[in-house]
């Protein structure tokens, strides 16, 4: 059988098939990007699902409108305004299945073969993945401590036909790094220069355990700009909804078209259960708790990592989200030293993964929110030994 060149350059999912080793019982895994399960609100969401039922019957099973649920999008719109001091409609907002979904119709509806991306360096290995698809030629720019790289991003977007950047402002997957202000002023200067759309992918932005927050880049300010949010890790990840904003009324007309052919709407059930929980729940509240379990952990992490790691290990200090990132500063490969982890049983995602053109780094990501603060210790003090 002949494949297409779209998918055969395309590489499956590196976490997902190390995930299949990890997951045994006995493994201290921060391999994987879970949010923890007891974040997920199960008996405010079975009151949801059987009051939706009972309110709305039959339309939770039915096809429904591609752009989707409308309380949902007006909930969406009500809460950036309020937060963000953003001025959108719900006419701004389209529902996708994840975030992740909004990705690849992002690059169907922009990019052509051989079209430039720039993406940072290392970047989500799902988007690197989602945007292969559309045969792009990436140009990555290296994440720095506050954020993108200035001179790198201006060279980037010297180059032929580059139609968007990708960036995660907030506790970045992989790094857990989050821009400055700073940054952020400065990378909307140099963006609003040019014809090119910013996509701000922000999925752990409310899960900040410290520091202030900060306003987006291009959101709100810049004519192509768009920002990704999604449920999956403040509610509930298995439901599949997340969401794409733009006030570019011609992008997201594109995008609907593409869903439509994608997969026509998503999930109609969950559109309704997930807008039920959070128009009669605290969420805030809830927000408040995912976010103390996940500094704990994060705390626990970073306070064993002082304790066992040698000097020439440095990692990052997140601010919020799900990961700290490690560089081995003696050039050890990751990948190695995954092979050596798994014997002791613990696990990682050593870096390779997340760029797009690896070469045996020396580089991991570390996820804490799936473990206790024993376990990490343990975890954090089995791989100090191997380094
Ligand atoms: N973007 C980033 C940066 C992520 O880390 C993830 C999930 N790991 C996604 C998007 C996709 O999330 P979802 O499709 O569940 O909304």
């Amino acid at each position: 059988m002949q494949y297409s060149d779209r998918i055969l350059n395309t590489p499956s999912s590196f976490i997902r098939n190390i995930l299949k080793v990890t997951d045994a019982s006995d493994v201290i895994s921060f391999a994987g990007g879970l949010p923890n399960p007891i974040s997920f609100p199960l008996d405010a969401i079975q009151t949801s699902i059987d009051r939706a039922m009972k309110e709305h019957g039959a339309k939770l099973f039915q096809y429904s409108s591609t752009q989707g649920y409308l309380p949902l999008r007006q909930y969406i719109a009500d809460k950036y305004n309020r937060k963000h001091g953003l001025d959108i409609s719900p006419d701004d907002i389209l529902l996708t299945t994840g975030s992740q979904q909004a990705l690849e119709l992002l690059a169907k509806v922009l990019v052509n073969k051989g079209d430039g991306i720039i993406i940072e360096k290392p970047g989500y290995l799902g988007a690197i993945q989602a945007f292969t698809l559309s045969e792009p030629t990436f140009y990555p720019v290296t994440l720095e401590e506050d954020g993108i790289n200035l001179e790198e991003l201006e060279k980037a977007l010297q180059q032929p036909n580059v139609k968007m950047i990708y960036t995660v402002p907030n506790f970045q997957n992989p790094t857990g790094l989050t821009y400055s202000l700073e940054k952020r002023k400065q990378v909307y200067e140099l963006v609003s220069r040019h014809d090119v759309v910013l996509i701000e992918d922000d999925p752990y932005g409310e899960l900040r355990f410290e520091g202030e927050d900060l306003p987006y880049i291009g959101a709100g300010k810049l004519e192509n700009s768009v920002l990704l949010g999604s449920f999956s890790k403040t509610v509930t990840p298995g439901m599949r909804l997340g969401f794409v904003i733009t006030k570019n009324k011609e992008l997201l007309t594109h995008i609907e078209t593409a869903k439509q052919a994608t997969d026509l709407h998503t999930n109609i059930f969950a559109q309704y259960v997930i807008y039920d929980y959070l128009a009669n729940n605290d969420f805030d509240k809830h927000v408040e708790k995912i976010i103390d379990l996940y500094k704990t952990q994060s705390d626990a992490m970073l306070q064993a990592m002082e304790k066992y790691f040698p000097a020439h290990v440095s990692y990052t200090k997140p601010q919020g989200g799900m990961f700290i990132w490690a560089t081995l500063n003696n050039g050890q490969s990751a990948l190695d030293v995954f092979q050596k982890a798994m014997d002791k049983n613990v696990a990682f995602v050593p870096g390779d993964p997340f760029y797009t053109d690896p070469k045996g780094v020396s580089t991991m990501r570390l996820n804490y929110t799936n473990s206790t603060p024993e376990m990490i210790e343990e975890g954090i003090k089995r791989l100090a030994s191997i380094f």
